[in-house]
C-alpha cells in the first residue's frame, strides 16, 4: 500500500498530539510532534539564561543554534518517541507552562525555524509520517495528501491543557492556562515567519463537542480517502 503524508495543524491543545499518535501508531507510521522541537530549543534558552519575562538574547541564541542538537528516540513503552536536547531526554521538563510561555518567542526566530523544518523535513522523506504543528500544511509539507486543521473553543483547550498540568501535578491555576493558550494563538498566528494559518487544502475539524474515539473514527475516514486517491 502507498504510504502518505499526513499534517496535522491547528490552536494550542487542540488535542493534535492525541489524534496524530493514534493515526500513527493504527497506520504503523512515525509520529513527529514538532512543537517538541521548538519547545526543546525554548528549554535550551531558558537554561542558557537567554529568555526572561521581558527581556529575549535573539542575537545568542542564533548564535547558539549550532549547539543545539535535538533529536528523538522512540520509547517502546510510551509507544512514541520521546525528543532529546543534546542527548538529554526532555519529554518531560519541555511541557511545563514556562516552556508553553516562552515558546511561541522563540518558534518567531526564522534562523529557529530554519533548523527545525529542515530536520522535519529531512524525518518525513520517505513518507508514513504524521506530524503535527503550526506550519506542517503550509510549510514544511505544502504536498501532504492530507492536511488536517484542528479548531475547539479557547475554554475548552483550557480545560484539556489545565487537567493534563493538574494531572502531573504542576501547580497551576486555569486562568493562568487559560491566557496561555490565547497569547500562544495569537502570537503564533500573527508572526511573520510561517504565521498558523489553515493551508487552503487542509481539513478542518472543530473537536470541541467531538469524542476521541469520534474524532479518530472521523480522521480515519479522511486517511482511507486520502489512500485510496494515491492509488
Ligand atoms: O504543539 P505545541 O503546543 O507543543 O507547540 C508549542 C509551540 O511551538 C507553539 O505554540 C508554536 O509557537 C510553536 N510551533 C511552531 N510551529 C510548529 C509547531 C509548534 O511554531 N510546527
Amino acid at each position: 500500500m502507498n504510504k502518505i503524508t499526513i499534517a496535522i495543524d491547528g490552536y494550542s491543545s487542540t488535542g493534535k498530539s492525541t489524534i496524530a499518535k493514534q493515526i500513527a501508531k493504527h497506520l504503523g507510521y512515525v509520529y513527529v510532534d514538532s512543537g517538541a522541537m521548538y519547545r526543546a530549543v525554548t528549554l535550551y534558552a531558558m537554561k542558557q539564561g537567554l529568555i526572561h519575562a521581558d527581556d529575549f538574547n535573539v542575537e545568542a541564541l542564533i548564535y547558539q543554534l549550532d549547539q543545539v542538537k535535538i533529536s528523538f528516540k522512540f520509547n517502546k513503552d510510551l509507544g512514541f518517541a520521546e525528543v532529546y536536547l543534546n542527548d538529554e531526554n526532555v519529554e518531560k521538563s519541555i511541557r511545563t507552562l514556562e516552556v508553553s510561555n516562552f515558546v511561541s518567542k522563540v518558534a518567531a526566530v526564522t534562523e529557529v525555524r530554519k533548523k527545525l523544518v529542515a530536520i522535519q523535513q529531512q524525518l518525513g522523506k520517505d513518507k508514513g509520517v504524521v506530524m503535527d504543528g503550526r506550519d506542517i500544511g503550509t510549510v514544511v509539507f505544502p504536498d501532504a495528501e492530507l492536511k488536517i486543521f484542528m479548531t475547539a473553543s479557547a475554554e475548552t483547550r483550557a480545560k484539556r491543557r489545565f487537567k493534563e498540568l493538574m494531572d502531573r501535578g504542576d501547580k497551576v491555576t486555569y486562568e493562568s492556562v487559560l491566557k496561555n493558550v490565547q497569547d500562544r494563538d495569537r502570537l503564533d498566528s500573527s508572526r511573520k515567519d510561517s504565521p498558523l494559518i489553515k493551508a487552503e487544502d487542509a481539513i478542518a475539524i472543530d473537536n470541541s463537542e467531538l469524542s476521541i474515539q469520534q474524532q479518530f473514527e472521523k480522521v480515519l475516514r479522511l486517511v482511507s480517502m486520502a489512500l485510496e486517491d494515491t492509488e
